[in-house]
Parts: structure tokens; sequence; C-alpha cells
């Protein structure tokens, strides 16, 4: 069956192939065509672990802006930055607890992180380096401490049911129902799907969604260009009216700013995102591909790159089919995660396959905060948001852990002393953007797997305006040859190429039609 499924889908990349070199050509994307899409190289952060700039060990705006040159610092003459495009702020709004995934109020910033001033001092210095600034908005839930909730519990314990805010959220005498907690007064539970600190608002509520307008117009009139959109699969209970909410959430953003962009965190399979695609949002979060039991992990242990490789196609049109317009967000672990350096065994060539790996997937990547570094964490959610690392031997910026972070493992490298390293897994990452922003085809092309004899290398294509990049991956620990490139891969010019073992061994090369990949290296052809 699996062979003849393979002449199947040989005979079929072959058709694709030649209908895409037919048309291909070399000529460059003019660049006005990239300047105003939405694909972009994102990067995490948790703003209390990233750069403390009053020495009080939290985190903060104007730490976070004395940092956005290592990040970006709009000259791509510079080779000190990161190089990426795109920021996603971890909840910033004033709450009670240290994540700030429970709001007290959607109009501010916390003061722990700074002041809206300083909020528009970094919009404005993202904007300056070519950096787009998005968000989390949690719309599911507020903190049980919001005025909202307050107006609403009283309401309830004085069984003034005709309050306008006791309709914000979800309350019943039924006991026995999942996810209700006990009010304590009156009879009353109410609906908190994640603790009871956190109240699910009533979407059907007309006065919140006239709330949750005012909230993105806010925001949009402050100049982000897009919310990640905490806990989507929780909205409604029912799928398909949370994914009426987006539908509806989505036309209003675009109405008041055409281009923003919208990402959803729909922790499920991969059917399910599919499903919420459809709600025409740009993106949603890749969870089946991350993590670690995730397709990446999964294929670089099992050295199955060819399966990557149909994967990774198949993915692509599924999501294609539900939303032409869909935006993939690949990810390798975020801040609910196991630090992907220790799910990868703390192995440095390891980790730098992975990234060339999940970075050349097509659409938004987004980077977790200090994986550039290799840091680690696992066990607590807290472990997982360690103070970022700027240097091994001078405190300057850095934070102090977040209170209940009970395993804090200390990388051998900060940042600084990364930057130094040739061999480094920041320098390696500096490379893998480069190349991304070189070619506007990786993040923005139409996948096709090749089916190679070896079973350990990936090979894709992706097309983008006419113009075809081949990816080439070895997902194995020995050295492999790729022979007859130009029928098999429709091209033997290799444009660059990435070797995780480093600086002195052996390099992909491409000789009499052969390409030789060294263990876990990658090959770029055009
Ligand atoms: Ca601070």
């Amino acid at each position: 069956m699996k062979t003849v499924k393979k002449v199947i889908a040989l005979v079929l990349a072959f058709v694709i192939l030649a209908a895409a070199t037919s048309c291909s050509n070399n000529t460059p994307v003019p660049k006005e065509n990239l300047i105003n899409d939405n694909y972009r190289n994102y990067y995490e952060i948790f703003v209390s672990s990233f750069c403390d700039s009053n020495g009080d060990g939290i985190g903060d705006l104007k730490g976070l802006i004395s940092k956005l040159d290592y990040l970006n610092d709009g000259n791509s003459n510079t080779t000190n930055d990161l190089g990426i495009n795109g920021i996603w702020l971890m909840p910033i709004m004033p709450s009670p607890s240290y994540h700030k995934y429970d709001v007290t109020d959607y109009f501010n910033v916390d003061s722990k992180y700074g002041t809206l001033s300083d909020f528009e001092t970094l919009v404005k210095e993202c904007h300056k380096r070519g950096i787009k600034l998005i968000i989390d908005l949690v719309l599911n839930h507020t903190s049980s401490s919001h005025p909202w909730f307050i107006n609403a519990k009283n309401a309830a314990a004085a069984g003034k049911t005709s309050n306008p805010y006791f309709s914000y959220y979800n309350f019943t005498k039924e006991s026995g129902r999942n996810n209700y907690y006990d009010l304590g007064s009156n009879g009353y539970y109410y609906e908190s799907s994640f603790s009871k600190y956190m109240p699910d608002l009533n979407m059907d509520c007309p006065d919140v969604r006239k709330q949750v307008e005012k909230i993105a117009k806010f925001w949009v009139d402050k100049g982000v260009d897009g919310f990640r959109l905490d806990a989507i699969r929780y909205i409604y209970e029912d799928k398909d009216k949370s994914i009426n909410f987006l539908k509806w959430f989505n036309s209003y953003c675009k109405s008041i700013k055409s281009d923003f962009y919208l990402v959803g965190e729909d922790w499920s399979s991969g059917s399910e995102i599919t499903d919420y695609y459809a709600s025409g949002i740009d993106s949603l979060f890749n969870f089946p591909f991350a993590d670690i039991s995730g397709t990446i992990n999964s294929s670089i242990n099992g050295k199955t790159g060819s399966d990557f490789a149909q994967n990774l196609a198949s993915w692509q049109q599924q999501v294609k089919s539900a939303n032409a317009n869909a935006i993939d967000a690949p990810f390798l672990s975020n801040h609910d995660m196991n630090r992907s350096a220790g799910v990868l065994g703390r192995d440095p060539v390891k980790e730098k396959n992975a990234a060339s790996i999940y970075m050349l997937m097509p659409g938004n990547t987004f980077i977790y905060y200090g994986e550039e570094l290799g840091m680690l964490g696992s066990g607590k959610d807290e472990n997982k948001r360690l103070p970022f690392l700027w240097s091994s031997t001078k405190s300057t910026g850095i934070t102090k852990p977040v209170s209940g972070a009970d395993n804090i493992q200390v990388i051998a490298q900060g940042e600084e002393q990364q930057q130094k390293d040739d061999n480094s897994l920041l320098n390696f990452y500096k490379k893998l953007i480069k190349i991304k922003n070189q070619y506007p085809e990786i993040a923005r092309g139409a996948v096709t797997a090749m089916e190679l004899p070896d079973e350990t290398i990936c090979a894709y294509s992706t097309v983008y305006k006419g113009s075809k990049v081949v990816i080439i991956h070895n997902f194995s620990d020995k050295s492999k040859q790729v022979a007859q490139l130009s029928s098999s891969c429709g091209t033997a010019n290799m444009i660059s190429s990435l070797t995780p073992a480093g600086e002195g061994t052996e390099k992909p090369a491409v000789k009499n039609d052969t390409l030789t990949l060294p263990p876990y290296a990658t090959a770029i052809l055009k």
C-alpha cells in the first residue's frame, strides 16, 4: 500500500514540479510586494523576564525598548541583531497574577511593566525598525478582581439580575455543571474554564461585545499591528459559535485597520485547528508540529525526513483549503511548554537542526524568547518563563526569576558570549532568519514534497509568484548524498546551506549533480 502511495506521490510530485519549473524564473520578488504583507519572523516575549530597566527585578517596557536593537536594529548591514521583524508580547494589561492572563483593566498597562506612554514609545521604536508589534488579548475571561465581575457578583448576591453587569458573565443556580464555581451567595454558580479566579465572559451579551470592540479599537489606535488571541476554543462551549465569534471579531478589527493581524491559540488537534481557519483569522498556532510529541520533534527523533516533507505539504494543503489566505504559525515551544533545548536533549547540533526545520517552514515562525540561546526550563510554568540571560558574567538588565520557579536552570553562555562565538545557537538563528528574509518564497510559497529514495532526507519545493526554492534537510546523523539533483529536485543550484555541526566540519556541497549533506545539515537550492 505504502509503495503504491509513494509511486503516486512521486508521479504527482513530478507533474507539479514540471508545472512549477516551466513558469519559474529567477527574478527577485519586487520589494514593494513584501513590505505590506503580514509575513514576519515573530519573537514571543514574556516582559517580566526579558529586561529590567529600574532594578526592581521585574522586566518592563523600558527594558524591552533598550533591547530592541538586539532583536532588530533596523539596519540590514549590521550583524549583531537577531533580525526578527515581529514581536508578540504576552499580556501587559493590569492583572493580579505574575503571568497576567487574568486582566483587571483592558485599557491600560500593568504598572510593574510601565505606563501607556512607555507603550507608545515601544510601538514607535518597533515601527522605526520594521518590527510589527502584536499583543496578547485575553477575551475568554477576566480576572475575578475585574470591576465588571465585582459588580456582577454583587448583583447576583443581591438578586438584581437586571443589573447590566450580571449578564457580562455566565451565572446559573444549577449545581454540578462543568467548569462552574460556587459564588458563595444566593445559590449562584459562575462559569470559569481555567480557575475560579478567571470567570468566563458571556459573549452573547451585547454590552460585552461592545466592550470587546472598544478594547480592540483602543489598542489599534495605540498602534498595535495585531492580537494574539488567547484560548479561542473556550470562548463558547460550542465550536461553531466560537468560530462565528472570531469571524465577527476579525471583520471588526479589519474594518478599523485592513492589514490588522490575528493569530489564535487553539491548543488542540490539526482538524480542529483547520476548522478554526474557516473563521478568516490570519493564523493559528501550529500545535500539531510543536512540543515534545509534535511532528517536528518526533520526525527528528525518528529520522523520518521524507515523512516530514509529506506531512508539511499535506498540512499546508489542509490549512489553505480552509482559508486560502491563511498563514501557518509554526513554533517549537512556547510559554506553556517545556523549553525545546531540554526536549532536544541539550544537544546543540539537534537544536540547530530543529531550528532549521521549523524556521524554514512556510508561514510566520514564532521564536520563544531565549530559545535562540538554548535556554532551559521544564516542569512548573514558572520554570518555563525564566530570566533572559543577557550575559553569563554581567547582571545588568537580567530580571529575577518569577516567584514560584523551583528549578532555575542557567545555560553556560549568555547573549553577550554567544554573539562572539561563531558556532553559537544565536549566530545560527541569525543566519536562518537572514536566509528567510532574503528568499520570500520560503515563508510564502506553496509546498510540494519530493520523494527521494532515502527516507531520512526531507526535500520539498516552495513556489511563490512563479519563483521556486527547494529545501533539503538531512534528518540523520550520517552524511548523505542526493544523486541526480537536477532531475530529482529540479535544480542543482545551491544558494545557501546550514551546518549544525559547526565551523571546521564538512559543509553541504554539490558536485557532479550530486548533493552531499553532512549529518543534520540543510541545503537550499533555487
Ligand atoms: Ca523593572
